[in-house]
């Protein structure tokens, strides 16, 4: 039996990929630790681990600045990551001391779990639910000038915490070696190579496992209504009414039955009326839904857009940061979606028909969907964890 903790960061879509790892792992009888925030302690404990909180240690933000680092100012998300780091150190270092696990696991954007596996020397395995990420795949990713712009004027508070981070014996040579994971490190990645770009750049360290989702038949197209709409921007920048009231406006009467998760956080009553052919709610079972979706409208989150895949699902593709951007480019490049040229109801309304109408979408996505199926999802995770203990 082997000991394994995992720690990720507070996001629904880097914590839901590990949750049947974790309970495949315990199923097969060995001891799991998971380092992880409040939200998520239901889901951490029913699949079998130990939940250990780290909420008190994040540092206090409000919600808007957490929302605008999330993916879009990656300077202040370092900055944050540090801070975290430092604040964690003293409790979670005398912890991993006496626990003595075979190995963590870690999300690669929850740094703080690398450097603790590297300053104790414990065996690591990075987990990573976006596409891989290294120096080549860097040059994809499409950033806006405002985040290009936050990046510049981020990098003297950045260096600053470097040496922070090395004050409290952590060796990093630079922020890049955090973010960015070599060839060395053993990496499991929820997609499939195919979809991955630039795949060819990866040694094979890296583990393009699929989506992490318990099986299900092999269905990609039966029983599917073409003409159920699926509408969801994830679980973290959702609250957009405009594009929910444009929604409405776009498919209001229309033909399509539509299925509208809003996130926790939005009022479905200041939507107004909800016509006879929308059901909106604030959180849906995504995987059962897309299961009967005809095309998906989504905000191009890793997760969504795999999930979408595995399901044969394609996609209106209306991402709205970098890496959402490149995720949609990915899917658009591959023929599984179209872009949103703009949230206006005629544009909307346009998408969905030219996607429904096209089955040339539909069948890039289920053969996107059989790479996606056929690469060992949990089960091959959890034995690349097991590999290293
Ligand atoms: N999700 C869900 N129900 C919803 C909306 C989202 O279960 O109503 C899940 C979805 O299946 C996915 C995750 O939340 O696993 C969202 O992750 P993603 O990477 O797509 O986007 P994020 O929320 O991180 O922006």
């Amino acid at each position: 039996m082997s000991k394994i903790v995992f720690f990720s960061i507070p996001a629904h879509g880097h914590t839901n990929p590990t949750i049947p790892v974790v309970a495949e792992l315990v199923s097969k009888g060995h001891q799991v630790w998971y380092y992880s925030f409040y939200e998520f302690q239901g889901k951490i404990e029913g699949a079998g681990a130990t939940f250990i909180p780290c909420d008190e240690f994040l540092p206090p933000a409000s919600e808007e600045e957490l929302n605008r680092k999330v993916g879009k100012d990656f300077a202040a998300l370092i900055e944050m990551v540090v801070d975290t780091t430092i604040a964690l150190d003293e409790k979670v270092c005398s912890e991993l001391r006496a626990m003595q696990p075979d190995c963590i696991v870690s999300d690669s954007l929850c740094f703080w779990g690398k450097l603790f596996a590297k300053k104790l020397n414990i065996p690591y395995v990075c987990s990573t639910t976006s596409f891989a990420f290294n120096k080549h795949t860097s040059k994809l990713m499409d950033r806006g000038l405002k985040e290009i712009f936050r990046m510049i004027v981020g990098m003297p508070r950045i260096n600053k915490k470097m040496k922070l981070l090395r004050s409290h014996g952590y060796e990093v040579e630079s922020f890049v070696s955090i973010v960015q994971n070599d060839n060395e490190t053993d990496t499991i990645v929820f997609t499939s190579k195919e979809f991955q770009p630039m795949a060819e750049t990866f040694s094979d360290r890296y583990a393009f496992v699929g989506p992490s989702i318990p099986e299900v038949p092999d269905v990609a197209d039966e029983g599917k209504g073409e003409k159920t709409i699926y509408i969801s921007l994830g679980t973290i920048l959702n609250q957009n009414h405009d594009f929910y009231h444009n929604c409405i406006e776009a498919f209001e009467g229309s033909e399509y039955n539509v299925i509208l998760s809003v996130g926790q956080k939005t009022d479905i009553t200041t939507l107004g009326k909800i016509p006879d052919n929308f059901t909106v709610e604030n959180t849906v079972d995504q995987l059962a839904v897309l299961q009967k979706a005809g095309v998906f409208i989504t905000h191009c989150g890793m997760n969504s857009v795999n999930e979408s895949l595995y399901f044969g699902v394609p996609m209106v593709l209306y991402p709205m940061h970098s890496e959402q951007r490149l995720v949609a480019n990915r899917a658009s490049e591959l023929g599984a979606g179209v872009r949103l040229k703009s949230i206006k109801s005629k544009h909307l309304r346009r998408a969905v028909d030219e996607v429904v109408a096209n089955q040339h979408y539909h069948e890039k996505a289920h053969k996107l969907s059989q790479t996606l199926r056929h690469n060992g999802g949990y089960k091959r995770a959890a034995n690349t964890i097991l590999d290293k203990v």
